[in-house]
């Protein structure tokens, strides 16, 4: 088995990184080569502005070349709630952020001929437990009639022919889709740099100032400055911005593949192969790869890191959920183990805007793979200043109290949800 992202070792090296020494001054620069970074670079450069972006490692190093793969509509939160949370117009304007974040991947990928198995495969939203099931359908009914006719309400019976597993029926998700992960951040990536970008791999931005009204940023390979700043670090930004490590909380999440599954195989489990994600809070989520590979997720364990150490445990963890899942694959051989941070709020809203003359998006919570995409090209269109739609905008985004960087009661947080589980 390799300890190494499925979507990094199947996709083609991004090359198109620029050499030298970092210097200059740039209209807008970038820090965090990820969907939400290379996003908003592609925008600005094709609107002429001169742009940089930073990235620590490589391009798509992040969570954004180590997801599931799933590109879903729907909200993390049960709709009603939301519409509590944020009230009715936001909660609207949040959804329909979602289904427009599939429409804009498929038109980039489109626009750019970017070869990554976009396809429009749909959601399931498994119910676990018979009282889940209700839930999802007090869920949907709402959703059916206000946000998304595209959904459908299937039985545990509608389900069998859809997954290989006793479900207790779900929530089908039509808007939804998946693609390769890495090809998708390479090309988007090569994308803003035909563009007129300028990207710089192993450049950790150490520090930034502001000198006479211009942002100026440090790294290791030099120093540039910029007018405008966008951060685009997500789970990954680092202590040297206080402000932000006080408001993302950074939660492992951890995934393994399987061998290339045989066409009887596939039929017993995944026949339809849409995305697939249970209703627990510590639940599981799964799709196959373009290969046949069942790539099967989950939070597994509440750890900050994500480390060949941590992975493995976690990986251990989820072989014997998916043997408990799909008993029929208990003995297949996993060949790819990893994980990766996720950005979470506390209320596990994104959050996008402007703060002491740092533009950013972020905290996209475990549902990010779309949204970054098109939140990162709304922010460089603020940036622009054109039209701001922002679905986030002015919401507030207070500090996790007790919280400095280093998410010290994510044990705690596991309990309190593993115990949920249990009893609800
Ligand atoms: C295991 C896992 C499974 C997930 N599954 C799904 C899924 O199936 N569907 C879904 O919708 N979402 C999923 N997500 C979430 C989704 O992947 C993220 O929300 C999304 O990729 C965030 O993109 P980003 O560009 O904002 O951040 P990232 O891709 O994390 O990019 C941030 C980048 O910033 C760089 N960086 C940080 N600090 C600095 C600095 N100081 N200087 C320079 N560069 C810096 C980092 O190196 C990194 O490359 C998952 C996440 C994980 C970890």
């Amino acid at each position: 088995m390799q300890f190494v992202s499925y979507w990094h070792d199947t996709a083609p090296v991004f090359g198109g990184g620029a050499a030298g020494p970092i210097g200059g001054h740039y209209d807008v620069a970038v820090i965090g080569g990820g969907f939400t970074g290379l996003a908003a670079a592609r925008q600005l450069a094709k609107a002429g502005a001169k742009v940089v972006v930073l990235e620590a490692d490589r391009v798509g190093s992040g969570a954004s070349g180590r997801n599931g793969g799933h590109l879903n509509n729907g909200l993390a939160h049960s709709y009603p709630a939301a519409k509590a949370e944020l009230g009715k117009e936001r909660a609207v304007a949040l959804y329909k952020a979602f289904d427009a974040a599939i429409d804009t991947i498929e038109q980039v990928v489109g626009e750019e001929g970017i070869d990554c198995n976009f396809r429009r495969a749909g959601k399931l939203k498994l119910a676990s437990k018979p009282k889940h099931f209700d839930a999802l359908a007090r869920n949907f009914e709402q959703i059916h009639a206000e946000v998304d006719p595209d959904t459908v309400l299937l039985s545990a019976a509608d389900l069998k022919s859809e997954v290989g597993s006793p479900f207790h029926g779900a929530v089908l998700y039509r808007k939804s889709a998946m693609m390769h992960m890495g090809r998708y951040a390479t090309g988007l990536a090569a994308a803003a740099v035909r563009h007129g970008a300028a990207i710089f791999e192993h450049a950790a931005v150490t520090a930034r100032q502001k000198v006479g009204g211009r942002h100026e940023l440090t790294t290791d390979r030099g120093r540039l400055t910029a007018d405008n700043v966008f951060l685009a670090t997500g789970a990954y930004t680092t202590p040297n911005f206080g402000y932000f490590r006080r408001r993302i909380l950074t939660v492992g999440s951890f995934i393994v593949a399987t061998r290339p599954l045989t066409t009887a195989e596939i039929a017993d489990t995944m026949p339809t192969n849409r995305t697939c994600v249970t209703s627990m809070n510590v639940g599981n989520y799964f799709r196959l790869s373009p290969d046949d590979r069942l790539i099967f997720g989950g939070r597994a364990r509440f750890s900050a890191t994500s480390d060949q150490r941590s992975d493995a445990k976690g990986g251990a963890i989820l072989k014997a959920a998916l043997a408990q899942m799909f008993p029929q694959l208990a003995d297949v051989g996993l060949d790819y183990c990893w994980g990766g941070i996720l950005d979470m709020t506390q209320d596990r809203y994104p959050r996008a805007g402007s703060q002491d003359g740092v533009w950013y998006a972020m905290g996209f919570s475990g549902h990010g793979a779309q949204l970054s995409t098109h939140l990162g090209m709304i922010m460089a269109d603020a940036i622009l200043g054109r039209e701001d739609r922002n679905p986030m905008k002015g919401v507030d985004w207070p500090a996790v109290p007790g919280h400095f960087g280093k998410p010290w009661f994510l044990p705690l947080v596991g309990l309190y949800y593993k115990a949920l589980d249990r009893i609800q």
